[in-house]
């Protein structure tokens, strides 16, 4: 069975989430995890995003500390959101550069770097899902902007594409090949996730499998998306938190429901 190693999705209460940031790592340590990011909303997120981009920089400062203490590595990223249509993301270079793991998503509660596209891109978005006639017709540009946002910035990965606001998933795994940029599947969220697969294995692009956790209980909590991968029967090497090769023994130290396993990877995003 795939196993994962790390979760590099969840949230803080520096921006939506329920939890401190120790509550965080020690919910991923108890998990059996290896590896934890902490990824708050970026600043222009209606409601959800982290008061400055600064903090993330305090977040960084508590890191080493939190893997010390729980004896895991803790990794501080963002999951940033697309702010315009030529894919403008709402985290400056010199926070991104301090970064471990940079996200990019779309979310329909978000100030957009002008007050016109947030009026024309993403109210429609956001009245799109109570009518999907105006979600299908907000395709095309939502798949320009993130297509932009992956070719103009150096992300990890791009957070649940297709959740909330629609895109061509095609063209965006396409975009996502060019620039070595996986894609997740968000176990927290039901969406088609089977669609981002099938688009990801044709293209040759990665995954990712996280929580997007906002409570202790959700951290680690992969389960969904663990059966998806194995039923469209991805590969672990084309799973960027998945063990590669890990011996059969380590199959028995890893909990019941625990997709998880040790010892340790030496595996390390920068
Ligand atoms: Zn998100
Ligand atoms: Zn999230």
């Amino acid at each position: 069975m795939l196993q994962l190693y790390a979760d590099w999705h969840t949230h803080s209460f520096y921006s939506d989430g329920s939890m401190t940031p120790e509550e965080i790592v020690a919910a991923a340590a108890r998990r059996g995890l290896d590896e934890v990011a902490i990824t708050d909303h970026g600043p222009r997120g209606m409601f959800i995003g982290i008061k400055a981009a600064r903090f993330y920089l305090e977040l960084k400062k508590q890191a080493a500390r939190l893997a010390e203490k729980y004896s895991i590595r803790v990794l501080i990223g963002a999951e940033a959101n697309v702010i315009s249509l030529d894919g403008d993301i709402d985290i400056p270079d010199e926070v991104a550069g301090e970064l471990d793991i940079l996200i990019a998503g779309l979310h329909p509660q978000v100030w957009c770097k002008s007050f016109k596209q947030t009026l024309t891109w993403i109210l429609p978005n956001w009245l799109g899902r109570y009518s999907g006639w105006l979600r299908e017709m907000m395709r095309e540009t939502n798949t320009r902007a993130l297509a932009a946002a992956i070719y103009k910035n150096r992300l990890t990965f791009i957070s649940h594409p297709g959740l909330m606001m629609d895109v061509d998933l095609d063209e965006i795994a396409r975009a996502c090949s060019d620039r070595g940029c996986a894609m997740e599947i968000n176990a927290g969220h039901r969406y088609d996730r089977d669609k981002v697969i099938k688009a990801a294995l044709k293209w040759g692009v990665s995954l990712v499998v996280n929580s997007d956790a906002h409570y202790p209980e959700s951290v680690g909590e992969v389960a969904e998306g663990m059966v998806l991968l194995e039923k469209n029967r991805v590969s672990p090497a084309q799973v960027l938190n998945a063990r590669k090769g890990q011996p059969v023994l380590e199959v028995e130290q890893a909990t019941a429901g625990n997709f998880y396993s040790h010892p340790a990877s030496s595996r390390r995003l920068t």
